[in-house]
């Protein structure tokens, strides 16, 4: 229990969470940046602030995200407004931005298929302001925090509310990138951290994990220039799956990269110029 009359020296020792999450949280409910942490250090914290941090703490050791309680996420150097209607980006998901920045053509058209918070779409058309960037999701909720997400980081994107290519008509693009959901029903995985405060139909396909997958690498064909890329990431064991029905569906350069960890997280393939 935080009292007034603490100061915020004091506080970074006695909060009861690990040292990043009090860090965090402090700087949170007393409107702090990190470096107002020291120079602040031996201010005395009053009433309703010691009530906000009791109540952020709380919360947090009923398991809530962070990132939820304080309603941001970094991701890419940028900062990203974050609510249960949205993932909460994860660091794994920059790898499939790195690659599309480096393969979309220059003045490219670029699809980010389940955008989500907008991590995707944002991060490369800010990466890359000469590309023409489209983020389609079927939540609505989702592109409301999307949406403002590329304007708080100042970059361009043209969002549809689509599920997968419903609403896209005959438009084709240069890239296609996605994070969909690829957790199989009754992972294990869904019961335990933060993903179980996360939007269920962001996470789980609920069927075998590669149900978005496979609809999105069975039907991108139509929305793609020829020799154009298809990015998609998925989970840990997936990788030989996905290259098999890219494999399947004639893409070329079919192949699979790996994250910080050494994981593969994501496969792609080009649409190949053969195709009629
Ligand atoms: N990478 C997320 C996780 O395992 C899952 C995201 C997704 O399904 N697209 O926590």
């Amino acid at each position: 229990m935080i009292v007034a009359g603490a100061t915020v020296k004091a506080l970074q020792a006695a909060l009861p969470l690990a040292a990043l999450e009090n860090r965090i949280l402090l700087c949170h409910a007393l409107g702090l940046n990190r470096v107002g942490l020291i120079t602040q250090s031996e201010r005395e914290i009053g009433v309703d602030e010691a009530a906000a941090l009791n109540n952020l703490i709380a919360r947090r050791q009923r398991g809530e995200p962070i990132a939820y309680i304080v309603g941001k996420r970094e991701f890419f150097g940028l900062d990203f407004a974050v609510n249960d209607a949205v993932l909460i980006p994860r660091p794994d998901t920059e790898l499939i931005v790195e690659l599309a920045i480096e393969r979309l053509p220059q003045a490219g058209r670029a699809l980010d298929m389940g955008t989500g918070s907008g991590a995707i779409a944002v991060a490369l058309a800010h990466s890359r302001p000469d590309a023409q960037v489209t983020a389609l999701d079927v939540s609505s909720a989702a592109l409301e925090v999307a949406r403002a997400n590329a304007a708080s980081n100042g970059a361009t994107v043209r969002f549809l509310e689509s599920d997968w290519f419903a609403a896209l008509g005959t438009e084709r693009f240069d890239l296609i990138a996605s994070n969909p959901p690829y957790i199989a029903s009754g992972d294990a995985h869904l019961a335990q951290g933060d993903l179980r405060f996360e939007p269920v139909n962001a996470l789980t396909d609920h069927a075998d994990g590669l149900a978005a997958l496979r609809t999105i690498i069975d039907n991108a064909e139509q929305h793609l220039h020829p020799t154009a890329w298809l990015l998609l990431e998925h989970g840990y064991d997936q990788a030989a799956a996905v290259r098999a029905l890219l494999v399947h569906n004639g893409y070329s350069d079919v192949q699979s990269w790996r994250d910080l960890a050494g994981i593969e997280r994501v496969s792609g393939g080009r649409l190949s110029t053969k195709t009629p």
